[in-house]
């Protein structure tokens, strides 16, 4: 089993943990103005690298907050862990 270190609440089991995407995805601030292409790239579109990855947690049976996680997709190794709204 993965133990994924929460910013806040420490080392736990990967089973209170709920994956939530890719982290630092930069959202337009008028979203409105994308045209079909742009929209769907947005919302759709993921980087899915092999390798080094910025992802976003939840601790959803812990603390419930969200951070972000660097983590090798190849070896499941967790490089560290990040409140979100922070650089990585
Ligand atoms: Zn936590």
């Amino acid at each position: 089993m993965l133990i994924i270190p929460c910013p806040h609440c420490g080392p736990r089991p990967e089973n209170e943990f709920r994956y939530s995407g890719e982290a630092h995805v930069v959202r337009p601030a008028d979203p409105e103005t994308l045209d079909d292409a742009a929209l769907a790239e947005l919302l759709y579109m993921r980087s899915n690298p092999k390798g080094r990855h910025a992802e976003r947690w939840r601790h959803i049976h812990g603390c419930g907050w969200f951070f972000n996680c660097i983590r090798d997709t190849v070896t499941d190794r967790i490089e560290r862990t990040y409140p979100a709204g922070t650089a990585p």
